[in-house]
C-alpha cells in the first residue's frame, strides 16, 4: 500500500520565509485511489475567482496548473479516472478547488462542513468557500459522529481498506476533520488545517489557535508520545516535500508504507 504525498498548491508568504505547499494524500485503497483534499483545480488557474485573485495579491505563488491534483496524478502514471473517492478535510478553496476535475468521484466530508458550505457564508473565513467548486459533484457521502473512537479522538470509520477514520476537529471551520490511515508500521494522521508542519513550524500556539482552532497542542503531544504515528498537516513547508520526494523531476513525492 502506498500513500503518495503531493504538493497541490504552493503558497508562500511575501515578507518572511514561510514557504509551503498544500499536502494532498493519494491513497491506494481496496476501492481504487482515494485523494485527501485536492488543492486548486484547473478552472482556478484558467478562470480565477475573486477570492483566488485576492489571495494572489497577499501571497506569493507560482500559480502553476502543473500543481493541480489532476496533473500531479498523471505525472505519477495514473489516470484521473482512477480516483474513485475524494476525502475532504474541509471545503476552503485551496482544499477542494480540484473537485470539478474529478466529477465521477464520490466526495466524503463531515456533514457540518457541507452544511456550512451550502448555507454560508456566515463567518468571515467562510468567504473561502467557492460555490462553483461543488457544481459537478454527483455523489456525496456525508458523515456524523456516532460515538466511535480512534485512540482517544472522536472518529468516524470510512468505508475503505486500509482502515481509514475521519476525525472531527472543528475550529478552523465547523466541520474541519483529520484523516487517519492505517499503514504497515502504524498510522498516518493527516490533521488538515487543525495543525501545522510539526517539524518546521515556528508560530506560537496562540497564533495557531486563533487561525486553526484549539486542537494543535493535543495533536502535537499525541504524535510526540506515539512513535507509530506519522503526523502531517495541510500546509507543509517546502522542505517537507523536498525531503519526501522520490521523483522530484515529477514535482511529486511519495512514501512507501
Ligand atoms: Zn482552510
Amino acid at each position: 500500500m502506498t500513500i503518495h504525498l503531493l504538493n497541490c498548491f504552493t503558497c508562500n508568504a511575501r515578507f518572511n520565509d514561510w514557504k509551503t505547499g498544500l499536502l494532498c494524500l493519494l491513497v491506494e485503497t481496496n476501492q481504487g485511489l482515494a485523494l485527501v483534499d485536492t488543492g486548486l483545480g484547473l478552472d482556478d488557474y484558467s478562470d480565477p475567482t475573486w477570492f483566488t485573485r485576492f489571495f494572489r495579491v497577499i501571497m506569493e505563488m507560482p500559480f502553476d496548473p502543473q500543481e493541480a491534483a489532476v496533473n500531479r496524478i498523471r505525472q505519477l502514471g495514473y489516470q484521473p479516472e482512477d480516483v474513485r473517492h475524494i476525502i475532504l478535510t474541509h471545503m476552503h478553496f485551496d482544499h477542494c478547488g480540484g473537485l470539478p476535475d474529478f466529477p465521477w468521484a464520490t466526495v466524503h466530508v463531515h456533514r457540518r462542513e457541507y452544511q456550512a458550505f451550502v448555507h454560508g457564508p456566515h463567518l468571515f473565513n467562510e468567504l473561502a468557500y467557492v460555490p462553483r467548486h461543488i457544481a459537478r459533484v454527483k455523489e456525496w457521502a456525508l458523515y456524523d459522529h456516532t460515538g466511535e473512537k480512534w485512540y482517544d479522538f472522536d472518529a468516524i470509520r470510512l468505508p475503505f481498506e486500509p482502515e481509514t477514520w475521519l476525525l472531527p476537529l472543528p475550529g478552523h471551520t465547523r466541520g474541519q476533520s483529520g484523516v487517519a490511515i492505517k499503514t504497515s508500521t502504524g498510522w498516518h494522521l493527516h490533521v488538515g488545517d487543525a495543525g501545522v508542519d510539526i517539524e518546521h513550524n515556528q508560530a506560537p500556539d496562540w497564533v495557531i489557535r486563533a487561525g486553526l482552532g484549539p486542537h494543535w497542542p493535543r495533536l502535537r503531544t499525541f504524535a510526540q508520545t506515539h512513535p507509530e504515528i506519522i503526523l502531517t498537516a495541510s500546509h507543509m513547508f517546502l522542505e517537507f516535500f523536498a525531503k519526501n520526494a522520490s521523483a522530484p523531476e515529477e514535482r511529486s513525492s511519495q512514501r512507501e508504507l
